[in-house]
């Protein structure tokens, strides 16, 4: 009979962990289909990990199973280590803090069912989210929409996943994964679901605004290189303003009325060194993702797994 695995990312889940397996265990009673709720503790600094052990012998169907990281690795890390534990012929990828409401999850099987292999969560609307956080989601699903042509508008990481596209993610051998993107460039039959994203039940979002900028960034570059061909756009640019300049400037000294010296240089001097400088942050940037995936490094260390098996031994 088919199964499916839930996998739940977790970092200083500690105020609600037990609350979020009681409700998805209470959720998931419908679907009429045996399951596994795996959370993978992003090496929580707080009880975190200890509370995923003791839930692990109190599920009286050994339902459950834990991964404990070395230290924190983020979501992404946490995501794909899921993914590589789940045993389920569908997987569904949800968040700790119960945002993602797991009644949706039934409405996801059911379309597992009639054969859809990637069922994309879609947020109706974006809950408790500030004016500015909002802007700049806004935004950033606006580049990445358009730099990378597929249109990422109102995703999530809440997501059911075919066994034969948990295998296919399985498989790439990228360091720095964007899981909304990858599962969306793997295409597959897809669907969406709807759903109002909750207020968060317990604790307080993981993410800084600078947090969050860098994971924008990173991501537009590792699914588009347009912001490099934009240097050889200024350099365009720059080469025809040059070329009026030098003629101005050619024309006026055989008239015998050069150009005040000293400001036009300065001026043109600094403004062109900026562009050169800018340029090279760009290519820069994307050496500095090469070379972080030419380093090869596992994307997570696991220092501890927790299942059943484990509990009987203790
Ligand atoms: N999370 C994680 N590692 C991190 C940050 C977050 O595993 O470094 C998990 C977190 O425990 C939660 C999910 O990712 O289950 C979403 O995080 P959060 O609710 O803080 O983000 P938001 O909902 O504000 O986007
Ligand atoms: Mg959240």
């Amino acid at each position: 009979m088919a199964m499916l695995s839930v996998i739940v990312p977790a970092f200083n889940e500690q105020a609600g962990l037990a609350v979020t397996f009681k409700t998805l265990e209470q959720a998931l009673a419908p679907i009429a289909m045996p399951f596994e709720i795996l959370f993978v503790d992003d090496g929580s600094r707080d009880e975190t990990w200890d509370i995923i052990r003791n839930l692990v012998p109190v599920d009286p169907q050994n339902r459950v199973r834990g991964v404990h990281f070395s230290r924190n690795f983020g979501k992404e890390a946490a995501i794909f280590a899921g993914l590589e534990a789940a045993d389920g012929d569908c997987v569904v990828v949800m968040d700790a803090d119960l945002q993602h409401p797991p009644e949706k999850i039934v409405e996801m099987v059911e379309l597992w069912r009639q054969g859809y292999e990637v069922i994309e969560g879609k947020k109706e609307d974006r809950g408790e989210e500030t004016g500015l956080h909002r802007g700049f989601s806004h935004l950033f699903y606006k580049l990445i929409s358009r730099f990378s042509g597929m249109n990422m508008a109102d995703s999530s990481d809440f997501k059911l996943l075919d066994r034969k596209v948990v295998d296919a993610l399985n498989r790439m051998p990228e360091r720095n994964t964007f899981f909304r993107a990858l599962s969306f460039w793997a295409g597959y039959r897809r669907a969406t679901v709807t759903y109002r994203v909750q207020e968060r039940q317990y604790g307080e979002s993981k993410w800084s605004t600078f947090s969050l900028i860098r994971y924008a960034v990173r991501n537009i570059a590792s699914f588009s290189v347009l912001p490099m061909q934009l240097v050889t756009f200024m350099g365009g640019i720059l080469f025809v303003v040059a070329s009026l300049m030098s003629i101005i400037a050619l024309v006026q000294k055989f008239c015998g009325k050069a150009l005040g010296g000293f400001t036009t240089v300065i001026i043109l001097v600094m403004f062109s060194s900026s562009i050169i400088m800018f340029s090279l942050g760009i290519i820069g940037f994307y050496i500095a993702q090469i070379y972080e995936e030419v380093k090869n490094r596992p994307r997570y260390l696991i220092a501890e797994r927790y299942n059943s098996a484990n509990s009987e031994d203790k």
